[in-house]
């Protein structure tokens, strides 16, 4: 009897690997999904292919946040990712490998790939409701950046949004564990293990150096943000990304210009939202316009990009 492996059944544009070992691709037998190496199992979730090691991100959401999130990703991708990678990339012949690290609602997913780029989006939270609803499902995958399913050097480009703050904390909560500092570069090193020579690494997320965090902890109709004491372990600074990513083998990690990252979407709806969001707006477009702003305390969100050396 010959089982279907998991890349042919799903037809996956990468080569999937056993997350355990990293050592076999993995095996379809019924609803299970085996390694044939360490024999571990694994399953599906809604026809999406379940390769979480260890625990789930309990990160659940209502159906209106999880809508608007949806809505935040698509305005990201369109007005931040594509352009960044379009002008940081040179295109070839064959389309460049894409990761999505924590896609979330997996919504960049299908526009990247509309772009031509080849892309494929992993995440181990609640957000999976949406993945049968996208274009392109056969990209999505359910799988821990700590234990990735992939081979070395697959990916041409990895970046993620506000991922690493949640390595190495209690639950969904802003309180780091006594090894998060460990568990943050595991992370960093499986990016740097799964990305070409040459390849790029985007890292995006709330400055810890700024004294306010105005990305977490917020819902509906709720204009005040969370305030950030610059000590406190849960956000990163770049130089926080830059430690983790010498260490992973990197050698240059700079920061780059963020305006455009947040459309300010919910706030651009009343006009007390507007003008709440305006000192934000203005500290985006201020630290965007000098490179010597980009990673400072003055900017309320940071994003790192990591050239690797070929
Ligand atoms: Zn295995």
């Amino acid at each position: 009897m010959n089982a279907p492996n998991l890349q042919d059944f799903l037809q996956f544009p990468v080569e999937i690997l056993c997350p355990r070992c990293q050592k076999e691709q993995l095996f379809v037998e019924g609803d299970q999904i085996r390694c044939p190496h360490c024999e571990a199992s694994f399953g599906f979730e809604d026809r999406i292919a379940d390769l979480i090691v260890g625990d789930r991100f309990p990160d659940e959401i209502q159906e209106e946040e999880l809508l608007y999130e949806d809505e935040c990703i698509r305005d990201a991708t369109n007005n931040y990712w594509l352009p960044t990678f379009l002008r940081h990339t040179s295109r070839g012949n064959k389309p460049l490998q894409v990761l999505s690290l924590g896609c979330g609602t997996g919504i960049d997913i299908d526009l990247l790939t509309d772009e031509g780029f080849s892309t494929m989006g992993i995440d181990n939270g609640n957000r999976t409701r949406l993945w049968t609803l996208r274009k392109y499902p056969n990209r999505l995958l359910l799988a821990n950046g700590l234990h990735m399913p992939f081979a070395d050097n697959t990916f041409d480009l990895i970046y993620c949004g506000c991922v690493f703050p949640h390595i190495g904390v209690e639950g969904d909560s802003y309180k780091v564990t006594d090894h998060y500092l460990e568990e943050r570069q595991l992370l960093a090193n499986e990016m740097v293990r799964v990305t070409k020579p040459g390849g790029q690494l985007f890292m995006a997320s709330p400055n810890r150096l700024f004294p306010l965090d105005i990305f977490h902890g917020r819902t509906q109709g709720k204009h005040i943000p969370r305030c950030n004491v610059s000590m406190a372990p849960f956000l990163l600074s770049t130089g926080d990304y830059r430690k983790l990513f010498l260490k992973a083998g990197c050698h240059s990690v700079n920061a780059l210009p963020s305006k455009g990252y947040w459309g300010f979407l919910r706030s651009g709806r009343s006009l007390k939202g507007r003008l709440i969001s305006l000192p934000v707006r203005t500290l985006f477009s201020m630290t965007s316009s000098l490179k010597v702003l980009h990673g400072s305390f003055f900017n309320p969100w940071i994003v790192v990009h990591i050239h690797m050396s070929r």
